[in-house]
């Protein structure tokens, strides 16, 4: 039978958040769809109750949005063949198994799980094959009958060996042989009357008229299944297309293991979706073996499946990092003061508050030793929020001092963090090798006098003073900037130091440098 339209599915099943494999295998149906002006349908494989996990399927829908990868039909979207969930449509999967039944196609098994486990058990021991050995595909009219008045548990299984031929081309792996043995009579229905994944996957891809199959190379095996159920209830079958697996690069199946996998913790550590989607089209599909950045568009013009390699993909956080680097690089000021705003926020209180810090770290706001902890634990409560258009503005202004330095957008908060609070952290380096060095209280004072002098404070002005200094404290530049940054900044690597000043300001500079100061001083005049 030809179709002539294009339908293709993403089936997860909600036992958690959508694992970058997963928005991999998604992207690639989608691309595939929007390529074919075909349809792309999700589908929740939700009949394992007890896998289910609260709040998963939420957390799969907004993360496929996220990325762009709206669905046709499916849950939220609606459709002509829904329902989308598979819990609401155990009616078809009993309807479909009743007709195997009666078609002799599949057959009830009595055999107990204990006895089955026994048997395999033996057959290993004796060197045979230790899967289902058909006997209840055996049993006679009269032996069902008898062993269903005894109220006998039974589970359905699927004729599976009468099919000769489990080959198929696949769309990826070409010609794929199996051996006779890879396939049994295998359980569609459980005695407790659940369908198994291999049969209500039949039944759904056949209904909804999925034309192509594009999943994980770790469904392979379960092809040989799944095609003779299509044979066996006369629907056509779809093309099949297996995608490779993704390592780690130590080689062995991408995990928790490696560090992030869901994309949600990629979202929340500041990856553009743009980003993620062309890096994940680029796990096991490649253009021309060279060009590494494509638009939506121009993956769904370019993408093949025939292009996608046998082998697996490699998962590297570095060229993802990169590739997101670029993709913020690409983003107008507005658009990148909108995206930085959140990772901002938190951190932009009106008089430093010290939320968030790091036990044991050294904060200029908590600096002056006159707090007791109670008090600056209520400041810290109490510290008001700097308005967002505040932020923004702010935000508007560091934004090209810092477009080409982050790779992920919550980079800013350490990069940028001063900015925005007086209760920046001070770095061990910058207090350890520069405002504890000897010459930490001269640089300062002389700095002091310099900027004092400033009209308009614009970065120019500011870097004509301060060049001054090397020459009339007779140090090097590099120690007296470093020292100054280190005080203003809390950091020994910071955004260019004269800009910075110019942005916080005349009266903010002077304070945080005079504050510093009188630390040291009270330092050195201490026991
Ligand atoms: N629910 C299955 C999974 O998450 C889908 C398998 C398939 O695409 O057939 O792996």
């Amino acid at each position: 039978m030809v179709r002539t339209k294009v339908r293709v599915r993403f089936a997860p099943s909600p036992t958690g958040y959508l694992h970058v494999g997963g928005a991999r295998t998604a992207i690639y149906n989608w691309l595939f769809a929007r390529q074919h002006g075909g349809k792309f349908i999700l589908r929740i494989e939700d009949t394992d109750i007890s896998r289910n996990v609260e709040g998963a399927i939420d957390t799969i829908l907004s993360s496929l949005r996220w990325l762009g990868l709206e669905w046709d039909e499916g849950p939220q979207v609606g459709g002509d063949y829904g329902p989308y969930f598979q819990s609401q449509r155990t009616y078809l999967y009993a309807e479909t198994a009743r007709k195997l039944l009666s078609a002799d196609r599949a057959y009830r098994c009595f055999c107990a799980p204990k006895k089955l486990e026994e048997r395999r058990q033996q057959a290993l021991r004796e060197g045979r094959p230790p899967g289902y050995d058909g006997r209840c595909g055996d049993l006679t009219q009269n032996q069902i009958h008898k062993l269903l008045s005894r109220e006998k548990p039974f589970a359905l299984r699927f004729r599976a060996t009468s099919f000769g031929d489990l080959s198929f081309r696949d769309l990826i792996h070409g010609e794929i042989a199996f051996k006779k043995e890879a396939v049994n009579d295998f359980i569609i229905v459980r005695s407790d009357g659940t369908p198994t994944y291999n049969f209500t996957v039949v039944v759904d891809d056949a209904l909804m008229q999925i034309t192509h199959v594009i999943r994980g190379d770790d469904h392979l095996s379960n092809t040989p299944k799944q095609i003779p159920i299509y044979k066996a209830l006369g629907y056509p079958r779809p093309e099949f297309a297996h995608i490779p697996l993704i390592l780690g690069k130590d080689g062995s199946r991408l995990s928790k293991r490696h560090g992030a996998t869901a994309v949600e913790a990629f979202r929340e550590e500041g990856f553009l979706p743009q980003a993620m989607v062309n890096y994940l089209a680029l796990l096991g599909w490649s253009y021309d073996d060279r060009t590494t950045l494509f638009s939506v568009s121009e993956l769904i013009d370019k993408f093949s499946l025939e292009k996608v390699s046998k082998n697996p993909a490699i998962f590297d956080l570095d060229k993802l990092e990169w590739m997101n680097g670029v993709y913020i690089r690409e983003k107008s000021d507005q658009e990148l003061a909108e995206l930085l705003l959140p990772y901002i926020r938190d951190i932009a209180l009106v008089d430093g508050g010290g939320e968030g810090r790091e036990e044991g770290e050294e904060h200029l706001g908590s600096a002056t030793g006159n707090e007791t902890l109670s008090d600056t634990q209520t400041k810290n409560i109490l510290a008001p929020r700097v308005p967002e258009a505040e932020i923004k503005r702010t935000l508007l202004k560091i934004i090209p001092l810092v477009r080409e330095r982050i790779k992920k957008l919550s980079e800013v908060q350490q990069m940028a963090d001063f900015f925005f609070t007086e209760d920046y952290p001070l770095e061990k380096d910058a207090m350890q090798k520069f405002l504890k060095a000897r010459e930490a209280r001269k640089i300062l004072q002389a700095t002091l006098e310099k900027l004092r002098l400033a009209q308009t404070f614009s970065s120019e002005e500011i870097e004509e003073l301060l060049r001054q200094l090397p020459d009339e404290l007779g140090l090097k530049a590099k120690q007296i900037f470093q020292t100054i940054r280190a005080a203003v900044t809390g950091k020994t690597v910071s955004p260019p130091l004269f800009q910075s000043l110019a942005i916080l300001g005349k009266e903010k500079s002077l304070n945080r440098i005079a504050k510093v100061l009188s630390i040291l001083e009270e330092g050195a005049e201490g026991p």
